[in-house]
């Protein structure tokens, strides 16, 4: 049988038609009391993505989080989360989600698992070296020479999931380092 456009447009238009009748929600009682929620330990937090900073509310069972939404008295989001916020229980408890210090060494094609204790050293490490490496203590300018005390190998990336306090001790930490780049995500 040929369909002409108008025929298939009508058809789409039926079927769309019966298809939203049949996914009606069924109706929900406002007197119930059993919510999901109930006795469990319920704990604020911040979205850590973006730099909205939407306010969320996280529910734990036996120190297990169970259920994470947004906070209804949360003046910048007022329980509203947009995509990524609301599949945030999916960081959490996801069977992917990496545990483990995974490593890959220089020309390696493959990961080894370390412990915690390894990645900070190294870490701390690399960044003493590249400071020392790339310290620059004193500038001339126009024959006149500086104190300036400056790291120009490092920089220093502030995110929106950071609060006063960390902000405050990111900033002093980068400034004892000497670095000059000090930026936040939410600027960029
Ligand atoms: S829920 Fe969405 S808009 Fe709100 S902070 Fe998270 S990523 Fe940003």
């Amino acid at each position: 049988m040929d369909v002409s456009r108008r025929n298939f447009l009508k058809g789409s238009a039926l079927a769309a038609g019966s298809l939203a009748i049949s996914a009606k929600p069924a109706k929900a009682d406002p007197g119930s009391t059993e919510l999901r929620t109930k006795g469990l330990k319920t704990h604020t937090t911040i979205c850590p993505y973006c730099a909205v900073g939407c306010g969320m509310i996280v529910h734990t069972k036996d120190g297990k989080i169970v259920n994470i939404e947004g906070d209804t008295e949360h003046p910048i989001n007022e329980g509203a989360l947009c995509s990524k916020g609301s599949a945030m229980f999916q960081v959490a408890n996801n069977e992917r989600r990496l545990t483990k210090v995974q490593y890959r060494a220089p020309k390696s094609d493959k990961w080894e698992e370390k412990s915690w204790d390894w990645a900070m050293n190294r870490i701390a490490k690399l960044m003493k070296e590249t400071r020392d490496r790339n310290f620059v203590s004193q500038e001339t300018i126009d024959g006149t020479t500086y104190t300036v005390n400056r790291n120009e190998g490092m920089a220093i990336l502030g995110g929106a999931a950071l609060d006063n306090e960390e902000c405050y001790l990111l900033s002093k930490f980068g400034r004892a380092m000497g670095v000059a780049y000090l930026e936040h995500q939410a600027r960029i």
